[in-house]
């Protein structure tokens, strides 16, 4: 299927790596001009000149932090009318939360909570007017089935399903549809970092953490994160603008539910 993204713009946010990365190639892939943004420089310049070799897109890499309000200009300084927005930002930390304070959830809600928002504010309207916007927030499966160990990921990624639930009915009918992926399992640094700290506290050897974790799910496998890119190339297509306010989950199977 032609997903009619040839010439189309977009910003994908935390994309240097994993998940954000595997966006950005699918879209080029696309033929859509994409900036692309992560903290460290040196890595996300090497991850633009990698993509613009395997696509022959326009890359545009912005160092920054996406979580503050620099590293939010700067992205949209370089891409200013994107037509497609792909949220996406490091995620908080694991732990107990009696060791949290006020901080360090401010932090987790402005990363995980306000950031999307606020990358979302700053393009709708010029999206409505265009007649075309396709957003895709990178979520989590702990939005569906909370992860006891990342509370602070649990609240702040409810806050941000609940106003985009509300948002993306307000939109749809501009063509501007927003949409969130929540991954299960796919075997990036994030996850890799998870099962590290998991094994160094069960004293139990990481490898053994994977294969268990892939064992759970029905899949039997982590996911590829080359998968959830051509998931979200999807969820942005000029074919789905009747796809609304959705939460798609990647997850092998593991959420289980007749109807999800
Ligand atoms: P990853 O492999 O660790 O990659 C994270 C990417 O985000 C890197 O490019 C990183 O580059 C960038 N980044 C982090 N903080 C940033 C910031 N403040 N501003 C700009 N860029 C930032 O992580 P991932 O596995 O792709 O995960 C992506 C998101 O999905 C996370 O929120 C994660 O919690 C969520 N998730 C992942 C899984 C999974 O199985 N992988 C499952 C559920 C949810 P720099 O460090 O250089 O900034």
């Amino acid at each position: 299927m032609d997903l009619g993204l040839q010439g189309k713009k977009a910003i994908v946010c935390a994309a240097s790596k994993g998940l954000g990365r595997a966006c950005a190639i699918a879209l080029a892939r696309e033929g859509v001009d994409v900036t692309i943004t992560a903290r460290t420089a040196a890595v996300l310049e090497e991850t633009a000149a990698e993509i613009r070799q395997m696509t022959g897109a326009k890359v545009i890499a912005v160092a920054g932090d996406i979580a503050s309000e620099d590293g939010r200009a700067a992205a949209l300084a370089a891409c200013p009318s994107p037509d497609i927005l792909v949220n996406n930002n490091g995620g908080p930390p694991f732990g107990d939360f009696r060791e949290w304070d006020r901080d360090m959830w401010i932090k987790a809600v402005d990363g995980n909570m306000l950031a999307p928002i606020f990358m979302i504010k700053a393009v709708i309207d010029g999206m409505i007017e265009r007649k075309f916007g396709r957003i895709v927030n990178i979520t989590s499966a702990s939005v569906k089935s909370p992860i006891a160990q990342l509370g602070m990921s649990n609240g702040a990624r409810a806050g941000l399903t609940g106003f985009v639930a509300g948002l993306a009915r307000q939109v749809a009918h501009h063509n501007v549809v927003i949409n969130n992926i929540l991954p299960g399992p796919f075997l990036t640094d994030r996850l890799r970092g998870g099962l590290r700290e998991a094994a160094r506290q069960s004293n139990r050897p990481v490898d053994d953490l994977i294969q268990e974790r892939q064992a759970n799910t029905p899949a039997r496998r982590a996911g590829d994160p080359a998968e959830f890119g051509d998931a979200c190339a999807f969820l942005c297509s000029a074919k789905i603008g009747f796809i609304v306010g959705q939460n798609l989950l990647l997850d092998g199977g593991a959420f289980n539910s007749a109807s999800t």
